[in-house]
């Protein structure tokens, strides 16, 4: 944990309030509070730590868990199907708080939120070369 604990931290202890809508000894669940969309959910492990891969493995499983849980509860409270999970690490990324959360955010047509992907072409032996360098081989 870094030396300052993080917003979320001071959500889990108590010192800020939020809108809870799911907690267990190792992850809390509440409400984003500027949604990108009705039922916005953040999923957080208690245990502050930055990024994803800093987690352990049954962290991991907790919260995922956790947010394949507490979707279609969320969806079917606001009235849609839909959804995005998003998880940012780092600031390239778009993180702001240095605490892992997961975004569960409801999705319908027509609601304007959009995607910016912009996929690239790849040849493929560059796709090759990069698999086989991720992949350790
Ligand atoms: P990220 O950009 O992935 O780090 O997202 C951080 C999210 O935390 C944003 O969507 C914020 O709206 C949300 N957030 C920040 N402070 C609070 C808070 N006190 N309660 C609930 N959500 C918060």
């Amino acid at each position: 944990m870094s030396s300052s604990p993080s917003i979320f931290t001071r959500i889990v202890q108590g010192e800020i309030p939020c809108h809870r809508v799911l907690e267990s000894p190792a992850v809390l669940a509440f409400l984003d509070i500027n949604p990108l969309a009705p039922g916005h959910t953040l999923v957080i492990p208690k245990r502050e730590v930055a990024r994803l891969d800093d987690l352990r493995p049954e962290e991991v499983a907790e919260v995922a868990c956790a947010v394949a849980t507490l979707a279609p509860r969320i969806l079917a409270a606001v009235g849609t199907r839909d959804y995005n999970v998003l998880q940012n690490n780092g600031p390239a990324s778009g993180q702001e708080v240095p605490h892992v959360h997961f975004h569960i955010i409801p999705r319908r047509a027509g609601d304007g939120l959009g995607f910016r992907w912009k996929p690239q072409a790849s040849a493929p032996e560059a796709l090759a070369d990069l698999a086989a360098r991720i992949a350790g081989a």
